[in-house]
């Protein structure tokens, strides 16, 4: 497909866009260089200015900027409004805390001493032109969680954009142009994945950072391997929902439900195996089969919709060839299961909950990115932790129990990025993401975020 805005909820192709031409790409890359030199030296102050500027029109734009998001992946409209919320949070965020998180830091007298320096510190320089490829389930957040970081270090972004996603990605790059910045520090390169390697290949691009599958991680880091060049990798999950008997069940089932099909159940972080203590697991099934059951399916730009479509045809095929191999393989459905009635234009998929799940069925190691939901039932926390770590993938992980020890064995043992107990995992700009194992590696958010794209510098002084 070429990178066009088709609405998921119709199947209609509303805009297409051109790729850049080579010599088009050439220009960008030629300013984000002259940009960076500039950009570099600006101070802290100054580009907070720009950060808060930014955040502002984005703030003023947010019901327009919603409604772009809407139409390009489907997302109820709250949703969207809520992720351009989240984004001028994040930037705000970076725009007040960079500078101290970025500050020089000592190291301990003894070893400067030891090492025959009078004095030494580390500073955190930028790297430079960063590429950014980017996927299109939350077009505008995971760009910002990039861009608000990589500018305030000193860096300078391009943007690779999901190709179904181009109104958002213009949209992005005007807000920064608006916001003050020089040309040349925030570009959208229009271009499709075929041109990615010739881009991270150019001595002008100093590191890469991709969020989106498995395969598109590989294909980026390999040629970032062969170039020596840092890259930060956030890619899919598979995220487990752990229920012990001693769990609030009313809260895990109403947070597992909308865990599951925030964002039509396309969420790297959405949880997506639900794995219960065989002494609540009826009653858990139950009420959660009932409410993912009850859920309002359409159009999601109407009010009161709970899950809008797919983002693309291809998207709810996958899911459609998940649940056919797993229901061949004997999971049996407890609601849903294939395409909501009456909703014949558009990408629709109803939210569906499997049980009776065996490890030879790809559902139970690859990711399902659309509303589906898999059981699983555990004789015990043992069965339970081992369970929630049977996947390639480790982003984050859910856990409810009221038992402290239960909790801390949960922290110590499950294998991802993230354990959250009693609640559901959710970015914040102060706190770290990213994964472990084929969810990727690097972090994004807080300080170890910013700190991703910089050049650790120790500065030694004889
Ligand atoms: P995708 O197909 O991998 O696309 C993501 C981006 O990579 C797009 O810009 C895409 O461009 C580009 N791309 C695809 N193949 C490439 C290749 N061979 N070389 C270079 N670039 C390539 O993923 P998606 O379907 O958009 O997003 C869903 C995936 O992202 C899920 O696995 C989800 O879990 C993951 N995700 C992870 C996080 C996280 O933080 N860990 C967050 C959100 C999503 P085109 O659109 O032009 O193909």
């Amino acid at each position: 497909m070429g990178i066009a805005t088709v609405n998921p909820a119709t199947g209609e192709t509303l805009r297409t866009y051109d790729a850049l031409t080579d010599p088009e790409v050439e220009e960008r890359l030629a300013r984000a260089e002259e940009a960076f030199a500039h950009h570099r030296r600006t101070g802290f102050p100054q580009r907070a200015g720009l950060l808060r500027r930014a955040a502002d029109l984005l703030e003023a734009d947010l019901e327009e900027v919603a409604r772009t998001v809407t139409t390009e992946m489907g997302k109820p409209l709250p949703a969207a409004r809520a992720e351009a919320a989240k984004c001028v949070k994040a930037m705000r965020w970076y725009a007040e805390h960079a500078e101290a998180e970025l500050a020089d830091e000592e190291p301990r007298p003894e070893d400067v001493r030891d090492s025959g320096g009078s004095r030494a510190f580390v500073r955190y320089r930028p790297l430079g032109v960063v590429l950014a490829v980017m996927p299109w389930n939350f077009p505008l957040w995971q760009v910002v969680r990039f861009a608000a970081p990589a500018l305030m270090a000193g860096n300078v972004g391009l943007l690779k954009h999901a190709s179904n996603v181009p109104q958002t990605a213009l949209y992005l790059e005007d807000l920064f142009r608006r916001a003050g910045y020089p040309p040349g520090c925030f570009q959208t390169l229009l271009v499709g994945s075929g041109k990615i390697e010739d881009i991270l290949r150019d001595p002008r691009v100093a590191a890469a950072t991709l969020t989106g599958s498995e395969p598109a991680g590989r294909a980026v880091a390999s040629v970032a391997g062969d170039e020596i060049m840092k890259t930060v990798l956030e890619l899919g999950g598979s995220d487990p929902f752990v229920v012990l008997p001693s769990a609030d069940l009313d809260g895990a089932v109403g947070t597992a439900v909308t865990a599951r099909v925030q964002n039509a159940g396309q969420s790297c972080i959405a949880a997506k195996r639900f794995i219960v203590h065989t002494e609540v697991y009826d009653a858990f099934a139950e009420r959660f089969t009932a409410r993912m059951d009850a859920l309002t399916v359409g159009d999601p730009m109407a009010d009161g919709t709970d899950v809008g479509p797919l983002s693309s045809e291809q998207g709810r095929a996958d899911v459609e060839e998940l649940v056919a191999d797993a229901t061949a393989k004997g999971a049996r459905v407890l609601c849903g299961g294939g395409r909501p009635k009456g909703l014949d234009r558009g990408w629709y998929y109803a939210p569906t909950v499997l049980a009776g799940i065996t490890p030879d069925m790809r559902i139970h190691h690859e990711e399902a990115f659309g509303p589906v939901a898999t059981l699983y039932r555990a004789a015990d926390l043992d069965e339970a932790v081992d369970l929630a770590n049977d996947t390639p993938f480790g982003l984050s992980s859910n856990a409810w129990t009221r038992d402290t020890a239960e909790q801390e064995r949960l922290v110590d043992d499950l294998r991802a990025g993230g354990v959250y107990i009693n609640g559901m995992t959710a970015s914040h700009p102060g706190m770290p993401f990213g994964g472990t194992k084929r969810s990727g590696y690097g972090r994004e958010l807080a300080g170890h975020g910013i700190r991703e794209f910089c050049n650790v510098t120790t500065v030694w002084f004889g």
